[in-house]
């Protein structure tokens, strides 16, 4: 018997990374995953991997109202209902200081990663409501609770998730829906390729690369290791777990690894 059995979860961000590596967990613990994200020949693969009978996908964009709307009636026409979310679609934008960030660039970061969230739980959460209750997931990152050099329209926007989070936590507790963050980094995807490349970071071996040593387990993390949160705050095991921020970090978060 799967942990998932009989449920089913839309995953925004779902031909990504940590999108697609919780899409094949929560598969495997018997859910059927509906699978949103702009790229269709990707979304098609991550399906096809998984099987026509468990998976479905839209290619739609979360920053957009009618998408989003869209999004949610096609998951509950295709399978029934939905039980669980992961709010997971987001991008990193560019790395330069705040002096010489781009207004565009900053509004599209923030719409992506804080008006898709928005978004989602707006329409999302009628619909898992009428389930009964359920639970939705918001990948934040350790950019949510602290800062860093570049990044200020991604760490602004990873800690917006949070404030939104409580908020739909708080809302959401009458309708049985539990809302949580999880906070990864460093993960091994594009989007953490993307930030080594722009920091001009030499691309070394796992186990050798400078962000990677700057963490206490010293190595990047899986996207199926966030999943495993993710599944677990989704599913029943995290029945009492909700307004909460959960990190996935590799300790980063702890502080600094001794010198
Ligand atoms: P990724 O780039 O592989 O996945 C992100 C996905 O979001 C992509 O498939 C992309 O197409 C999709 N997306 C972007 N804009 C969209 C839009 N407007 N509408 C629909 N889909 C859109 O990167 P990932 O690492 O898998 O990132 C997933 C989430 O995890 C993101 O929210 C990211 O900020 C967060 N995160 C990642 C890390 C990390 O180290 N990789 C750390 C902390 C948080």
């Amino acid at each position: 018997m799967g942990k998932l059995d009989g449920k089913v979860a839309i995953i925004t961000g779902g031909s990504g990374g940590i999108g697609s590596a919780a899409a094949k967990l929560f598969a495997g613990e018997g859910g059927r995953v509906f699978l949103v994200d702009q790229d269709p020949d990707a979304l098609q693969r991550t399906v096809s991997e998984i099987g026509a009978e468990q998976a479905d996908c839209m290619v739609a964009d979360v920053t957009d109202s009618g998408q989003t709307q869209g999004y949610v009636a096609a998951a509950v026409e295709k399978f029934g209902g939905v039980d669980i979310a992961l709010l997971n679609a987001g991008i990193e934008g560019i790395i330069t200081p705040i002096t010489d960030y781009p207004d565009d660039m900053f509004d599209k970061v923030m719409a992506v990663n804080v008006r898709g969230v928005f978004l989602g739980l707006k329409y999302v959460m009628p619909a898992i409501s009428n389930r009964g209750g359920g639970s939705i997931v918001i990948t934040s990152s350790t950019a949510g609770i602290r800062g860093t050099t570049g990044m200020s329209a991604y760490i602004t926007s990873k800690h917006a998730v949070i404030g939104l989070m409580r908020t739909a936590a708080l809302e959401g507790a009458e309708m049985n829906i539990r809302v949580n963050t999880v906070n990864p980094a460093p993960i091994d995807t594009r989007m953490m390729t993307s930030i080594e490349e722009q920091r001009g970071l030499p691309a070394g071996d796992r186990s050798n690369r400078p962000m990677a040593k700057a963490l206490p387990l010293q190595r990047y993390g899986e996207p199926e290791e966030v999943a495993r949160l993710m599944l677990f705050l989704g599913g029943e095991d995290g029945s009492f777990c909700t307004g909460g921020v959960y990190m996935v970090d590799g300790g980063v978060s702890a502080g600094p690894r001794p010198m």
